[in-house]
């Protein structure tokens, strides 16, 4: 019988990507099971391995889409099969989320546990919509509690005027929204007073982010009129007369704005985490897939002259790391590469390059392969000169057959991996992008154009979607946009993400 795995109980914090801790992600990384729910951000179900069992058991406000109990024989049932299972859970594991639960259930059916904590919503709450959560002189304990929004739960009441009755307290109330009437009314009869602030954040942390503030008399109103609903809390005390001066995250350029990105294999975090940086909401897109694709014959051929070749082209940075693992395991010594000279395409792979302290020789202003042929015909070097080309399976014949035909080279293709389409029906991010579409979509290269159009009715809009503009970086990528019937509603400067961000903050707030 396999040994029995271990239960992870894992806080992924508030919502924001970066707020979850270095130990979750590892834990995420290295599962064999990964059960998660409804306020836990999807993207953090692509830090899976490969293989990785995912199961969402999500529970929105109200009603329960998998019973607790379920959850919890799924627990025990993978782990006594040898896997290694990770729980996670929205802020904390054991604020309000019924961690105690799963993990008297693992304790009593002699399972192995651990529990990694969160960051609480009320600390998200507090931080990004410019609320300390305690002050020295008018603040001294801060109440987490719970409002109960499910009145059919037999639960512990809470008692709201015995609450209302402390005096400089902060109170946070988690799922609160469905009673908040009843709540102000409470505290209220406990001899608060009725013009004491009240803060309402929901989606705290999030670019999707709304709060506003009231009092105890007026918040109930406030909400319903705004339309704001759960996942919120509500945070009752002085300290929410702190906003006006310390708010930063509500401030930022694009906070409010829904932002599409696109990953392709030039992949895109920087770009995901500048748009974040300045408060929008981003939706990425995983278009495409990369997938090691190596021919070992092809291979040994090329790696027994390879000192016999002048030039070696990469068009992708994905392309020099697959190519260097390969040289490394055939020689383990980097001067198997002999007087190689270097040629690629674009600042990533450029990158890439140099980390082997290797001086890339050509490099073409403009990311295409055709600048990167004439680039390499500039040089005047290729006339009867050997070149390998280490590419993908996309993208590469123009530049193949301009270096053979203008530039007379001897050239042989060696490709490393392969791109495929993702098949988006399911993906948690286009089911979000179809439902609600975004206020921009952005796009950094022709190939995530390309991809994006491909994916044709799994990326098609619903009736009450928010139809995107369309960002591009730069003439190449306006081309391809336009060829596929795409509209260009703004253009970078000049190609590079800064520029592509500053381009999209001036068109929506223009
Ligand atoms: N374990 C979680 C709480 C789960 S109870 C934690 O530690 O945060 C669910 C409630 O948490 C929601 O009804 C809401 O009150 C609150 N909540 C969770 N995420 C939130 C967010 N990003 N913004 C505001 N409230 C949030």
């Amino acid at each position: 019988m396999a040994e029995t795995g271990t239960v992870f109980l894992v806080g992924a914090g508030p919502g924001d990507l970066g707020l979850i801790t270095f130990r979750a992600r590892e834990l995420i990384a290295a599962a064999d099971v990964l059960v998660y729910d409804y306020l836990v951000h999807p993207d953090l179900v692509d830090w899976c391995q490969p293989g990785c069992e995912i199961v969402y058991v999500g529970k929105k406000a109200g009603f329960h889409a998998v019973p607790q109990s379920e959850i919890e024989a799924l627990l025990v049932d993978r782990a006594k099969a040898g896997k290694q299972v990770v729980r996670l859970k929205g802020g904390d594991p054991y604020v309000f989320g019924r961690g105690g639960e799963e993990a008297r259930t693992l304790a009593a059916d002699g399972i192995r546990f651990e529990v990694v904590p969160g960051v609480t919503a009320s600390l998200a709450a507090g931080a990004y919509a410019g609320i300390p959560l305690t002050q020295r002189n008018t603040s001294s304990s801060l109440v987490l509690v719970t409002g109960h929004e499910d009145p059919n739960k037999h639960e512990l009441q809470v008692d709201w005027a015995k609450l209302g009755g402390l005096r400089n307290t902060t109170l946070a109330i988690y799922m609160g929204m469905s009673r908040l009437p009843d709540i102000m009314t409470g505290l209220q009869d406990g001899g608060l007073d009725p013009a004491t602030p009240v803060a309402v954040v929901q989606w705290a942390s999030l670019g999707r982010q709304r709060s506003l503030t009231g009092t105890v008399a007026t918040v109930a109103d406030a909400v319903t009129e705004a339309g704001l609903k759960a996942p919120a809390i509500i945070i009752v005390g002085e300290v929410v007369r702190h906003q006006e001066t310390v708010d930063w995250f509500e401030q930022l350029s694009l906070f409010g704005r829904r932002v599409a990105i696109t990953r392709t294999r030039e992949g895109n975090s920087g770009l995901r985490a500048k748009l974040e940086h300045l408060g929008a909401e981003v939706i990425e897109l995983p278009l495409i897939n990369v997938v090691p694709d190596v021919d070992p014959t092809l291979l040994v051929e090329i790696f027994s002259e390879l000192g016999t070749y002048d030039w070696i082209v990469f068009t992708s940075a994905h392309g020099v790391k697959v190519f260097f693992e390969q040289v490394m395991r055939a020689y383990a010594d980097i001067r198997a590469l002999g007087l190689l000279r270097f040629a690629c395409v674009g600042d990533a792979t450029a990158r890439e390059i140099e980390k082997y302290h290797l001086k890339v020789e050509c490099r073409p202003e403009a990311a295409t392969a055709e600048a990167l042929a004439d680039a390499l015909i500039a040089t005047d070097s290729l006339d009867s000169a050997k070149v390998v080309v280490v590419t993908g399976n996309l993208n590469r014949d123009t530049l193949v057959a301009k270096l053979e035909q203008e530039g007379r080279a001897i050239v042989d293709l060696l490709p490393l991996y392969r791109t495929e389409k993702l098949d988006l029906s399911e993906h948690p991010a286009a089911h979000d992008f179809r439902d609600k579409g975004a206020d921009a979509v952005l796009f950094a290269s022709s190939s995530a154009a390309e991809a994006y159009a491909a994916q044709g009715d799994s990326l098609k809009l619903g009736p009450t979607a928010t139809v995107p503009q369309c960002g591009s970086m730069g003439p190449q990528t306006s081309a391809s946009l336009r060829e596929l019937g795409l509209a260009v509603d703004f253009e970078a400067a000049a190609p590079g993400l800064d520029e592509l961000v500053t381009a999209l903050v001036t068109h929506l707030n223009d």
